[in-house]
């Protein structure tokens, strides 16, 4: 069912809370160190302004846990913003209750204010009905624009729609377009690559892409414990001993329907992940009994740079190496280059991954960067997502 978006809903001189996820990266002196998610709801927002709304913006950042903790205050983002959209932003330091209303009374058309992060109450993530009102109260309209949290069933993001007329964003309408391509009629050879530390994380995403997917490149811990289900020994690699069986079952459930699983034939070594220590490349059967696999190797590499050149569309979530240390980030850095480089359809979903892709300097040249890797996830494995099953269904 298509859901309606803010083009289809009276907005005229409304008032407008948007939820959007600001949950962005502060440097230590409290500026945004990653304004990718601002930039991605400045679309909404300029829209809402264009139409002489009030713009009241909500957002979460981390995980306070229903405390005030003054490091996650949203003023760097608003501060941020204020540049992005060249016009004023007005923060204030509560996001419901009197302060909050004072301040959405005092708003002009098109201004803009941001409500504070709406995790310093715990009745945000417990979608408590009266919190959820509180806030749908400083507002006519309700844009959902946070694809991070829509697999969540938090106050501003179900809650409010018993409230309010509620409908998309252009961030979240561009993020569903993107991912719904996959699901239906992707151009093919489609293909997977999956990486990160744990298995168990995947298998929800692996069981559903496998009836989809031509081919699929893995890497990371994952590649580990498919090697070490296999029956390859690892060393002292991040093996995940309670998903061997699951992730026997993976393969031999790929090899069924016929999907290519490429595993690493050599790997990246050292004793830890740490800066300036010895590693080495070793093929896959010759994993030193001390020594952990922290990047996929340059044969493997090149093996996955030819794969991916040949797919007309790619998704890529979690990185194929401790990309975050030196030393063990070519083979993430290599994948996100040889993506960038196809001229198909590339997504990247996942915070590490898309990370590793604007340190690799390829962010502008993928189709599209996912702002929220759990919600990408949940919507891959077919799930339903709360937080766009509320909207309303456009006619
Ligand atoms: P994403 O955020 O893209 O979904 P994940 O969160 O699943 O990715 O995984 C990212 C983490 O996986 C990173 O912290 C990275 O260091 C770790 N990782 C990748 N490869 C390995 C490996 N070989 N051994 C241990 N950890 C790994
Ligand atoms: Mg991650």
């Amino acid at each position: 069912m298509r859901k309606k978006t803010l083009r289809e809903v009276a907005l005229d001189g409304k008032r407008v809370l948007v939820r959007v996820d600001f949950n962005v990266p502060l440097n230590p002196d409290l500026t945004v160190e990653d304004d990718g998610r601002l930039r991605a709801s400045l679309p909404t927002i300029r829209y809402l302004r264009e139409r002489g709304c009030r713009v009241i913006l909500a957002s979460h950042m981390d995980r306070p846990k229903g405390r005030v903790v003054e490091a996650l205050r949203l003023d760097p983002a608003a501060r941020r913003l204020a540049e992005l959209l060249d016009c004023p932003v007005r923060k204030i330091d509560q996001c419901v209750g009197p302060e909050a209303r004072d301040a959405v009374e005092r708003l002009h058309p098109g201004e803009v204010l941001l409500l504070e992060n709406l995790r310093f109450h715990p009745e945000e993530e417990a979608n408590e009905p009266e919190f959820a009102r509180r806030l749908a109260q400083l507002a006519d309209v309700f844009v959902q624009d946070a694809f991070g949290v829509v697999h969540r069933q938090h106050a501003s993001v179900v809650g409010v729609s018993a409230f309010l007329p509620a409908v998309a964003g252009f961030l979240l309408e561009k993020e569903l377009a993107y991912l719904s391509e996959f699901l239906s009629e992707p151009p093919r050879p489609f293909l997977l690559v999956v990486g990160g530390a744990k298995v168990s994380d995947k298998i929800g995403v692996l069981k559903s892409l496998w009836r989809k997917v031509d081919e699929a490149l893995v890497g990371g811990g994952l590649a580990n414990t498919f090697l070490a289900a296999s029956g390859l020994h690892m060393g002292s690699s991040l093996v995940e001993t309670d998903a061997l069986a699951v992730a026997g079952d993976l393969l031999r459930e790929a090899a069924e329907r016929g999907v290519q699983v490429h595993l690493p034939v050599d790997m990246v070594v050292a004793p830890e992940p740490r800066e300036g220590v010895p590693r080495r490349a070793v093929p896959v059967d010759g994993m030193p009994d001390d020594w952990q696999a922290l990047d996929i190797g340059p044969q493997t590499l090149r093996e996955y740079e030819q794969v991916i050149a040949r797919a007309r569309s790619v998704f890529w979530n979690g990185p194929l190496g401790v990309f975050e240390v030196p030393g063990f980030e070519q083979g993430t850095y290599g994948v996100a280059r040889a993506m960038a480089a196809n001229p198909g359809l590339t997504v990247v979903g996942g915070g590490d991954a898309t990370a590793a892709v604007r340190k690799a300097g390829v962010a502008e040249r993928m189709s599209h960067l996912c702002t929220g890797g759990g919600a990408a996830l949940k919507f891959l494995e077919g799930r339903e997502l709360p937080g766009v099953a509320c909207l309303e269904d456009a006619p």
